[in-house]
């Protein structure tokens, strides 16, 4: 479902799963496919804490999961806000899951910031305005750079937070776009420096005719779609009662 991506990344000797999937089968499959690829996670980082990003609990229980310290304060403020709004959208596509989601043990991590991995470090890097939460990982020694909500060369940006903090975090990404060689967003496929570079552009037009509160903008060429427009249709929400 939305193409998530869930990143598998090794350090040394240790190993670590970023965000998650969906389905409960996928979720099933997850620990022994990883391990027949040479990946045991160690530990769990979720990029943001809406409820599609932190479902890799469902898969490693044993696991704490480490999030910014912004999503950390989301959840102390929102409690139970994350498993509300995944029985919401599994009751909608009628998904059966084995036991419901505990997020367990909760690692704040400062952002920005940085956390090891084995041998290596990650760095973290905020990245607000899709939620009021997020970050970005990079991991420098192997050019991966792990954006979360934005840069998705099949969504437009959800602005549910704020464009002008919308806005700074794709300032923000473009000198680590430069750097990496593959973007892997939350959903899409993973992309090259150059698409990733692309879409960065389409995104600060559409900001742009987000803010002049167009009613049909251009929207990017693959993303012009029925649901994107609905996507639309919420950010013009969001921007005229902020
Ligand atoms: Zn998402």
């Amino acid at each position: 479902m939305w193409q998530t991506n869930a990143v598998a990344l090794r350090g040394g000797d240790e190993a670590m799963l970023i965000d998650s999937l969906y389905f409960p089968d996928e979720l099933e499959a997850l620990p022994g496919l990883l391990a027949g690829a040479g990946f045991e996670p160690d530990a769990l980082l979720a990029t943001h804490v809406d409820y599609d990003h932190v479902l890799a609990r469902l898969a490693f229980p044993g696991l704490a999961l480490g999030v910014g310290e912004p999503s950390a304060l989301r959840l102390r403020e929102e409690p139970g806000a994350t498993q509300r709004a995944l029985r919401d959208k599994d009751a909608e596509l009628y998904v059966e899951r084995p036991a419901p989601l505990s997020l367990g043990q909760v690692q704040s991590l400062p952002v920005p910031g940085s956390v090891e991995l084995g041998s290596e470090e990650l760095e973290l890097h905020p990245a607000e305005g899709h939620t009021r939460d997020g970050m970005a990982v990079m991991a420098r020694w192997c050019g991966l750079l792990c954006v979360g909500d934005y840069l998705s060369n099949v969504e437009i940006p959800m602005v549910e937070a704020g464009l002008d903090d919308y806005r700074a975090t794709l300032a923000r990404l473009s000198p680590l776009v430069e750097t990496a060689e593959t973007i892997v967003p939350g959903h899409g496929r993973p992309l090259t420096r150059d698409d990733a570079l692309r879409v960065l552009d389409e995104d600060v037009d559409y900001l742009d005719a987000l803010e002049r509160g167009e009613e049909k903008p251009v929207l990017p060429d693959g993303r012009d779609t029925r649901e994107q427009r609905k996507i639309h249709a919420r950010n013009l929400g969001v921007t005229r009662s902020a």
